[in-house]
């Protein structure tokens, strides 16, 4: 797809007052908003994680060709890729699929095995970062489906802010959810999700670096465990 490269004219005074404004409507408001603002150059990335999926039940009745970028690393899940073919199915998905500049096998060879393990910000870089900076690139705002209780580092994301490193607009429409009123969602609607989450699983990245968490334990504490890590770097 062939996006045009001219850069999205917003300050940031309006978009602090969009933020504000958008913080106590609904999903649907700010996605109309959104696709009426940005569109083509609208995009969302997703794993297909809890939130994404009830962003994606939303997006696809106010836009349901919307690109979603889905990160495939190599390392994901079966269970993710699984759930991915179900989503599109349902709701007929424009999903593309970023893919790093080198393969699994690639990497083990110039990099070493378990490079996930011995330098997981240079493996992020490689498999998250990059590739995703690069589904980006041309794009005037970016749709993501994370929540400020998620963890530290996501507490003071706004509904809609400035995303200096990749130059557009982003965009959280369930900065202000909690996890409960996402699974009441879920539930409530009837929605697939991922089935690692019966089994002991609350954040779903790469496979070697998640782990089943304990219950009462912090939902993202199961991600890069053992270690100080607690995002890949694409949301930071
Ligand atoms: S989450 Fe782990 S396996 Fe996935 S890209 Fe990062 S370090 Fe590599």
């Amino acid at each position: 797809m062939t996006i045009a490269t001219k850069p999205i004219s917003v300050t940031e005074y309006e978009l602090g007052k969009l933020a504000e404004r958008f913080e106590s409507r609904g999903i649907e408001e700010l996605l109309e908003w959104a696709v009426d603002r940005f569109a083509p150059r609208l995009v969302m990335t997703s794993n297909f994680g809890a939130e994404g999926v009830v962003l994606i039940d939303h997006l696809a009745r106010v836009a349901p060709q919307t690109p979603i970028v889905y990160l495939s690393t190599g390392f994901q899940f079966a269970e993710t890729d699984e759930l991915k073919e179900r989503l599109q199915a349902r709701y007929n998905l424009n999903i593309i699929q970023a893919e790093a500049e080198l393969t699994v096998e690639e990497q083990n060879r110039i990099h070493g095995e378990r490079l996930y393990q011995t330098n997981s910000d240079l493996c992020c870089q490689m498999r998250k970062v990059e590739p995703l900076q690069q589904a980006l690139s041309g794009y005037g705002a970016w749709i993501a489906a994370l929540r400020r209780d998620q963890s530290p580092t996501r507490a003071n994301i706004k509904t809609i802010e400035w995303n200096a490193r990749n130059n557009l607009v982003k965009i959280h429409p369930l900065a202000a959810w909690t996890r409960a009123t996402v699974w009441n969602y879920i539930l409530k609607h009837n929605l697939p999700y991922n089935r690692l989450y019966n089994e002991g699983y609350s954040s779903i990245g790469c496979q070697p670096c998640t782990r089943r968490v304990s219950a009462g334990a912090h939902e993202r504490s199961g991600r890069w465990d053992g270690s100080r890590k607690m995002e890949c770097g694409i949301h930071l």
